[in-house]
């Protein structure tokens, strides 16, 4: 395969992103080519404002253009239910079922001890931080349901239960193994009404 440097560069760039292989990677890059200039020019300023633009939340840690994000800072979300997931991913998934109107805590991730994920790598202090000052009454644990997910609700239930703040868990019912992302919005609103003591 000789392809122009230039033509080169860009598959191998696009062959780095997840679920990109090298074919993907060669059928999109001759895609960009056949675009029109401005269109190219306004997919390659929108990757970069994306990433300056976007930043973690300082109270949360969604990904956002303004901080506080805005579920943060509107008033019509209830402060005294905290949902803790491990991605911004699952807030704009949970969002599209409508069915949280309380406020979130991202991890930024989960224990995995294989990974070489530890509780300090995560947004685990910040958590309890927000949690000490009283205003939260339940934690909802979101986390997705896998081991590691599994793991990291069980760890975070032992730390947050002192606190004296009522700690739950998302109902089972979301596909074992899958990512709150891919779940659609029934099942997730379903899991949140569900949601167990733990
Ligand atoms: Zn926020």
């Amino acid at each position: 395969m000789s392809l122009p440097e230039p033509l080169a560069r860009l598959v191998e760039h696009l062959s780095r992103l997840p679920t990109v292989g090298p074919k993907t990677a060669q059928r999109l890059a001759f895609h960009v080519l056949r675009m029109p200039e401005p269109e190219v020019r306004a997919l390659a300023e929108a990757l970069v404002e994306a990433k300056a633009r976007t930043r973690p939340c300082s109270v949360c840690f969604h990904l956002t253009d303004t901080d506080p994000c805005e579920i943060c800072t509107n008033p019509s979300r209830d402060p005294s239910v905290l949902c803790v997931v491990e991605d911004s991913r699952d807030v704009v998934a949970l969002e599209r079922a409508r069915e949280f109107k309380g406020r979130y805590h991202v991890l930024q991730g989960a224990i995995s001890p294989l990974d070489g994920v530890g509780p300090e790598d995560l947004r685990i202090r910040e958590l309890l931080d927000r949690l000490r000052t009283g205003e939260v009454k339940e934690v909802i644990l979101a986390t997705n349901p896998r081991v590691e997910g599994d793991a990291t609700a069980l760890y975070l239930a032992r730390l947050i239960r002192p606190l004296g703040v009522r700690v739950t868990r998302i109902a089972h019912g979301l596909p074992v193994g899958g990512d709150l992302e891919y779940a659609d919005e029934v099942t997730l609103a379903k899991a949140l009404e569900g949601r167990r003591e733990l």
